[in-house]
């Protein structure tokens, strides 16, 4: 890290685009900490960053936006997460993983509709651009019907303007489920991602105990065609007892043995790993997608972070589902990720704030493989920044900007978001979206789903006529 720098980039100022000045530039690449510090885009790229006099020299026929005050850091990453919940959030605080899934995802995975992923995802989409996420990876989860419904999940990505790397994850086990409707929905989110101006496709597997043999062949034939894997590996002790007796093998051994993890796979939670399972990651290069506010409300337990990172396994942060976060602010999951390293393991400096940040911004798009495009504050980038207000109690000053983010700062904080250099959030206000007009209709819907999947016995002491 440096206090200073200079100016990294072409003088060109074809195109439109603006400066962005901060009083703190963090770049988490190359050089680090900028005092006085600005980025310059052109055409949605970051053309130039470095200290600010510089950059205004080289650009000056651009317009200059902020106050020359608060901390400018690269847009976050959350590199797992499921729209599919994003009706259901504060229910069922007392199951454990799979108790819940039993009681509260399963129901609605059967109830969902194209309109509920729809609304579901405008929602929680905000929700994370309100939080400073510009990159959202998600794993949709629902039993596939005759009319695929994840489609909806891509509409609602464009609408808010986040940048999506979207995913089915398919189950057939206990309950069997037509490969063919399996299929098809992967298709039809395919197809949609390829119409999407910001978001791509990337296969899906709920993970591997529930899935079937021909599940599991099926997955290997499409990654053979799109290499990127989303799946969940060994959230709980239960899943790799589970995979021991029925596979012999922990549903990492098993699943590198089948060649899934030859692609570009970022895998949700890995909290519980032998030395063996850990090898096998680092051997396959495959990304952990840490999820710490989950793994505490679910009671999974702690994934160990420091030793995947002291053994270069790519690590980055998901807030995982609207349903076992309950929230989808990526702020609260980056401040959860210091916090449960640091009681876990009673050590204060057992992991620092550049280094979650850098979980949150680079070790995401590394995770996601999207590193050469976003993660960081570099020439040629995607203009993909979010600007942080010193103009609230929690933010009036900042000593040290990696732990002001870290720890001090809120949604309300957030004076900006830009995806490609468009604005998306100003002022902790969204933008693109009328959210306002949704919020009735996401209301009704949340109703409905609730009354469909019978979810009612899960609100225990509400009274009827309050949900
Ligand atoms: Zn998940």
């Amino acid at each position: 890290m440096t206090d200073s720098a200079t100016v990294a980039g072409s003088p060109t100022t074809s195109g439109t685009g603006f400066v962005l000045r901060a009083r703190h530039v963090l770049t988490m690449g190359a050089p680090g900490h900028v005092r006085d510090g600005a980025v310059a885009v052109v055409d949605g790229r970051i053309a130039a960053v470095g200290d600010h006099d510089d950059v205004r020299a080289r650009f000056a026929d651009l317009p200059v936006l902020g106050d020359g005050g608060g901390i400018l850091i690269p847009g976050l990453v959350s590199c797992h997460g499921h729209f599919s919940e994003g009706l259901v959030t504060g229910i069922g605080e007392t199951h454990t993983l799979w108790e819940w899934f039993v009681h509260v995802v399963e129901p609605i995975e059967d109830a969902l509709t194209r309109e509920m992923a729809y609304v579901g995802t405008l929602l929680k989409a905000t929700e994370l651009a309100l939080s400073g996420v510009t990159t959202a990876a998600d794993m949709f989860c629902s039993a596939p019907g005759a009319t695929p419904i994840t489609p909806g999940v891509v509409t609602a990505l464009d609408e808010v303007g986040l940048r999506g790397d979207v995913s089915f994850g398919p189950s057939d086990l206990p309950h069997d489920r037509p490969l063919r409707h399996i299929l098809a929905e992967h298709e039809a989110l395919a197809q949609a991602a390829a119409g999407s101006r910001r978001t791509r496709f990337r296969v899906g597997l709920a993970t591997v105990p529930a899935s079937s043999d021909a599940l599991l062949d099926a997955t290997r034939s499409l990654l053979a065609e799109v290499p990127r894997l989303h799946v969940h590996l060994h959230e709980v002790r239960e899943e790799v007892t589970a995979s021991r007796t029925s596979r012999r093998a922990s549903s990492i051994e098993f699943a590198a043995d089948l060649g899934l993890l030859d692609a570009q796979t970022v895998a949700a939670h890995c909290v519980w790993l032998s030395d063996a399972d850990i090898a096998l990651l680092r051997r396959h290069d495959v990304a952990v997608a840490h999820c710490p506010v989950s793994n505490m409300i679910l009671a999974s337990g702690v994934c160990q972070v420091p030793r995947l990172l002291r053994e270069r396994v790519p690590v980055g942060l998901g807030v995982d589902g609207a349903a076992s976060n309950d929230s989808q602010n990526m702020l609260e999951t980056i401040k959860a990720a210091a916090l449960l390293q640091k009681v876990h393991h009673q050590q204060a400096d057992i992991i620092s704030a550049p280094a979650v940040l850098r979980m949150a911004t680079l070790g995401g798009a590394q995770a996601l493989g999207l590193a050469d495009t976003v993660g960081s504050l570099e020439v040629g980038k995607a203009a993909d920044l979010v600007l942080l207000a010193e103009a609230s109690p929690s933010m009036a000053f900042v000593h040290d900007p990696y732990q002001a983010v870290v720890y001090c700062a809120g949604p309300r904080d957030i004076a900006g978001v830009w995806v490609d250099g468009e604005r998306i959030v100003a002022d902790a206000r969204i933008l693109t979206t009328d959210i306002a007009a949704v919020l009735p209709r996401a209301r009704a819907l949340a109703s409905d789903l609730a009354t469909r999947a019978g979810l009612h016995s899960e609100l225990a002491g509400v009274p009827s006529s309050d949900h």
